[in-house]
């Protein structure tokens, strides 16, 4: 009662009012800055620390200042200066000392001693303001009620710093705003109430001067408080900003500003949750740009990233609501559409083909990037993101290959065997570590002198459920992904290696291709092969087909040069079928020429395949160049080859192939062998 009544009998209640408001618009501003600091680290947590210890130690000086100059002695008063402005220090001192401990640790003792500071640090301020505070009069004081002030303030402030350090808790800030206002002006109030004045004189002029203090003391109070929310707002709109930019950098391809691949997955994976539960369809759309490689390639990168700009924008304004585009790899985008209508989808797919068939143009040259879009729609063709993004995949590659249509629509009929080959890709890959391949070698013949010239290295993979999988099924897929490079290399080492061995020097021949003929080093690694097996380069003969010459002539003929200068041989395979240009065997000195199997077939039944056959053992004659002849099966054939003057032979009927432990004992019963084959052609002559 007798600091209700102090308050309302001799305090101007304007003041007291305006006091209120400081202290608690002061201890908001002070209590988020707190938050902010518990909340950083490092040199970030001091700025913040000293903001909140510079807005509370304001906060409560001001309100002291302000109640102060509320309070009506009726006497004159005067301050010194000094003190003044020591009150100031010690409250901004003291909190700062406070909210440090605060900051130490999150444990529940730290809070309380950081909060017993913050409490004796009000008190004290109080107390060191009310010294500089000079009453002309006598002044009675209640021992009782500064005891009272001082626990007011500790118990308060305990309960704002133990609120204020669970940063986690929503009310944290608001609550300890509360009780550190109420600290501040319980403290005050109660310790106003513990005095007692009788003047020596009246001085009624004070009032007004008071009044325009106070209220010049409450707008500098104010304008720190607004100092104090004004940095918190740039604060916060620097942390917003910077999340959203971060947001963005995850989910959108830094090139194009399109979704990416993680944006197009999530996104996917709602618009199927939504197509389920709505009951309507949705197209998973994979697009591949066609001539993309050749802009990087010919034009440069800065011209291929231009590139992709203008189709992404072009892309970016072709799409409508709730339809999306994103780019999820270098020249792939992926596309959603749902839809009840499937007229609503073919327009969606019309719109995307003008928008990548459309020409642009980039400095001086006009180009067109065409692309290969391939639709797979839930739910017929998957349930899942995962099966329809591989379905929209397959009919993507089935639409590159395709010439006359840019869009496929997964038909599992169709698509089943690009599936099998993507399989077979992906365990390829694993195939050289897991060592489930072997060489096997098949004997090569002179026709002549019924002696072996040497074997052909032949790779077999065995595949731990497939069983054995024959080279022409999975080197064509090996040549698609790149991985004959490496298998190729690991044949042409391991047969060196094995042949290396052997006690009589014979010759392998070892399929080279044309893959392997895009590395230029492919001389060095031939060398480096022979040097570390130990094998002369006399005793390997390469075997190329003509399409490695055609693919990209100046360079395999550049390669070839360098290899054939090693001491290396190169045979021509399989020649008689494909292109079988006289240009190719003009264009490289062969050390050998390989007819084609196909040839043996039917050279007993075709008088047309026999004067090919014939044709070209002249033509070999003519150019020096020794023909060998694959697929001999029978024993007519081979006749009819010696006959026609072969030179060389190789076939079922002189030796299949074999495991390296089967065609070791050839060494050793190659008298035999020869007996037999002479004996063989002599009868057939
Ligand atoms: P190619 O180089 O023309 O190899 C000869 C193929 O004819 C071998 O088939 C061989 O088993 C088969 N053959 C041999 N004699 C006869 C016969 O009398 N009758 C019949 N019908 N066939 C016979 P294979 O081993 O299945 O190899 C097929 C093709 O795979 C090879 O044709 C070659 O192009 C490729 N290839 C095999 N190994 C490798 C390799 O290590 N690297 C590369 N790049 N290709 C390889
Ligand atoms: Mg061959
Ligand atoms: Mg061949």
């Amino acid at each position: 009662m007798r600091v209700i009544s102090s308050i309302i009998t001799e305090h101007n209640l304007w003041l007291v009012c305006l006091a209120a408001v400081v202290s608690l618009a002061g201890s908001i501003v002070t209590m988020r800055l707190l938050e902010r600091a518990l909340r950083a680290d490092g040199l970030q947590r001091w700025g913040w620390l000293f903001q909140a210890a510079c807005a509370g130690g304001s906060s409560v000086w001001c309100t002291h200042f302000i109640a102060i100059l509320a309070y009506q002695p009726n006497a004159p008063v005067t301050f010194d200066p000094t003190l003044t402005v020591a009150s100031l220090a010690v409250a901004i001192v003291g909190l700062a000392l406070g909210f440090a401990i605060a900051a130490t640790t999150r444990r529940t003792s730290t809070a309380i001693i950081s909060g017993g500071v913050v409490g004796l640090t009000i008190s004290l301020m109080h107390y060191v303001g009310m010294a500089a505070y000079h009453v002309s009069g006598i002044i009675g004081s209640s021992h009782a009620y500064v005891a009272a002030s001082v626990m007011l303030s500790l118990v308060l402030a305990i309960t704002a710093l133990a609120t204020a350090t669970q940063v986690e808790r929503s009310f944290a800030a608001p609550v300890a705003a509360l009780a550190f206002a109420l600290a501040i002006l319980s403290q005050h109030f109660t310790a106003m109430a513990a005095l007692s004045v009788i003047p020596f004189a009246s001085d009624p002029t004070n009032a007004t001067v008071f009044e325009t203090m106070a209220v010049a003391i409450g707008g500098v109070a104010l304008l720190i408080v607004g100092t104090g929310v004004a940095s918190q707002m740039i604060d916060s709109r620097a942390r917003n900003e910077t999340t959203r930019r971060l947001h963005h950098m995850a989910l959108n391809d830094p090139l194009t500003g399109l979704p990416n691949r993680t944006s197009f997955a999530e996104r996917l994976d709602r618009e199927l949750a939504r197509a389920e539960e709505e009951g309507h369809e949705l197209a998973v759309i994979g697009i591949d740009l066609n001539r993309f490689k050749e802009i990087n390639d010919f034009r440069g990168h800065s011209a291929g990233d231009q590139a992709l700009r203008i189709i992404a924008s072009r892309l970016t304004d072709c799409v409508k609501n709730g339809e999306f585009i994103a780019r999820i790899g270098g020249d792939e985008f992926a596309a959603l559409k749902d839809f009840r209508d499937e007229d609503v989808l073919l327009d969606f797919l019309g719109r995307l083909e003008i928008a990548l068939f459309e020409p642009f143009e980039i400095d001086d040259f006009r180009a067109a990037a065409g692309a290969s879009i391939g639709v797979a729609v839930y739910p017929q063709d998957g349930l899942t993101a995962e099966t329809l993004i591989g379905n929209s995949d397959l009919a993507m590659y089935r639409a590159k290959s395709e010439l006359n249509t840019a869009v496929c629509f997964y038909e599992s009929r169709l698509d089943e065997v690009a599936r099998e080959r993507q399989m077979l890709a992906r365990e390829l890959r694993l195939a050289l570590e897991l060592q489930q391949f072997d060489l096997h070698f098949q004997v090569q013949i002179s026709v002549t002198h019924a002696t072996i010239c040497g074997y052909e290295v032949l790779l077999r993979w065995y595949h731990p459920e497939r069983g054995l999988i024959p080279p022409l099924d999975f080197i064509p897929i090996a040549e698609e992904s790149g991985a004959i490079l490496e298998i190729g290399e690991w044949v042409l080492r391991e047969a060196c290696r094995r042949a290396a061995a052997w006690q009589i020097p014979h010759r392998i021949a070892v399929n080279l291709s044309p893959v392997q003929f895009s590395q230029p080093e492919l001389p060095r690694l031939v060398h480096e092969i022979l040097v570390e097996t130990g094998l002369p380069a006399s005793r390997l003969e390469l075997e190329i087909t003509e399409s490695t010459i055609i693919a990209d002539k100046t360079r395999a003929l550049h390669i070839l040069r360098q290899i054939k200068a090693l001491g290396v041989t190169i045979a021509l395979d399989d020649f008689g079928t494909g292109y079988s240009s006289f240009d190719t065997l003009r264009s490289f000195p062969f050390d050998k020429i390989k007819l084609d199997r196909l040839f043996m077939n039917e050279v007993e039944t075709n008088p047309q395949t026999k004067a090919i056959v014939r044709a070209v053992l002249a033509l070999g004659k003519s150019l020096e160049v020794p023909i060998l002849a694959e697929g001999v099966e029978t024993d007519n054939q081979l006749a009819l080859l010696r006959r026609e003057g072969c030179d060389e032979a190789q076939g079922y009927l002189l030796g299949r192939p074999g495991p390296h432990e089967e065609i070791l004992p050839y060494d050793d019963i190659f008298a035999l062998f020869e007996t037999e084959l002479t004996t063989k052609a002599a009868q057939s002559a």
